[in-house]
């Protein structure tokens, strides 16, 4: 098969990471016969220095004509401060919207080798965490209308029952691929745009009574996610809400270096990107660890690409790594070789098998 993916490397650690997740595509090309052509995009702080724009048009066209995109991260110090409109998240944030992802979804899922690197207790990581977080990614309050005047900020939340049951139809699809167990999380008891959200996931799950769903209010699911992960199986939930429930999972699970997302929309076109920043603290140190953008490569494989051999044998050759005693400084315990960013790319790509 011949794919065209749009690469973007970004800010900070991004090109680094990014640089060992292409070498573990062109691994994957040359063992199974297929050809990655790869485009280069600009976005983030590197795109506002050479174009004066976190997004131009045209590298936003380069993504939308892909059949996929492959992200770092992007943000750094150096631009904190450029006027909100041009900072670099605003690249990001137009990437989305512009390819219509609406879907954002993010595994939390402990490795069994990094089981002692989770901040939860031993019992509680035993019981399993292995859950995912699809989250609404184009509506809310982070699209809504941001205004300060008169001293006085105003940002409007808002969904329609449209943005809603696409999201909701997302949700309980994914629950019928896992364990058939769907919880909705929104703030019913406050705010009018959960209200619709709940009465909308209720009237779909009429359309799927193979999925047995529940819904939970988002302050509670923020303690039950540190309780007790092991009852969750599929979360669905709304932009903001998704955003930091997400990053909570993610903590749970040991590594914010180790975890892939996915965010797709009404095409098989898909973003690609790990959950963690751009890490200006360690950027250029060869100390990043790659793992989250490598397996968010082999998510591409699997969702955009239908290339679920392929995508298993990623994920096989990270295992591996992982078994072989191997850690990047970030998840480095006692008894385990010490491995830079490029040397794990190399370790992975190197493992991979037909
Ligand atoms: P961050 O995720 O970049 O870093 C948080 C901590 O985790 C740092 O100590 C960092 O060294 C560590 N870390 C992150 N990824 C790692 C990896 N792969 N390997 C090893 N350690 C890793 O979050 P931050 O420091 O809050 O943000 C830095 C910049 O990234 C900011 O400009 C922020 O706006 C931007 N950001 C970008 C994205 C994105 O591009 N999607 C997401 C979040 C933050």
């Amino acid at each position: 098969m011949i794919k065209n993916i749009a690469v973007i490397r970004g800010d900070g650690i991004g090109p680094e990471i990014v640089e060992q997740a292409l070498r573990v595509l062109d691994r994957v090309a040359e063992l199974y016969g297929h050809t990655f052509n790869y485009t280069d995009v600009d976005m983030g702080g590197c795109a506002i220095d050479k174009h004066g724009d976190p997004l131009p048009p045209s590298e936003l066209q380069k993504c939308v004509e892909s059949d996929s995109v492959l992200l770092g991260a992007v943000g750094g110090n150096k631009w904190n401060d450029v006027p909100a409109t041009m900072r670099p998240e605003k690249g990001l944030l137009r990437l989305r919207a512009g390819m219509g992802v609406y879907s954002n979804n993010r595994p939390a899922k402990i490795w069994p080798q990094l089981a002692d690197a989770s901040p939860l207790k031993g019992e509680i990581v035993e019981r399993g965490i292995d859950f995912i977080i699809v989250r609404e990614l184009i509506g809310g309050i982070y699209f809504g209308e941001h205004k300060t005047e008169n001293g006085v900020a105003t940002d409007v939340l808002r969904y329609s029952e449209a943005e809603i049951e696409r999201i909701g139809r997302i949700g309980f699809e994914t629950a019928q691929k896992r364990s058939r167990r769907l919880c909705s999380v929104e703030k019913s008891n406050v705010l009018d745009s959960s209200r619709l959200w709940k009465k909308v996931m209720h009237r779909l799950a009429e359309e799927y009574p193979d999925v047995e769903l529940s819904d939970m209010l988002v302050d509670n699911c923020a303690m039950q996610i540190v309780k007790d992960p092991s009852q969750f199986d599929v979360i669905v939930t709304e932009n903001m809400f998704g955003d930091i429930l997400s990053d909570e999972a993610s903590m749970i699970t040991g590594s914010i270096g180790m975890i892939p997302s996915s965010s797709l929309g009404a095409t098989t076109c898909g973003l690609y990107e790990p959950i963690h920043g751009s890490a200006p603290d360690i950027a250029g140190q060869d100390k990043a660890n790659p793992v989250g953008t490598i397996l968010s490569a082999a998510m591409m494989l699997r969702f955009s690409f239908d290339m679920k051999d392929e995508a298993d044998a990623i994920e096989r050759a990270v295992s591996d790594y992982l078994d072989a005693g191997y850690r990047t400084a970030d998840i480095m315990s006692e008894g385990k070789t010490l491995v830079g960013c490029t040397e794990c790319g190399r370790i992975i790509a190197e493992n991979i098998k037909v």
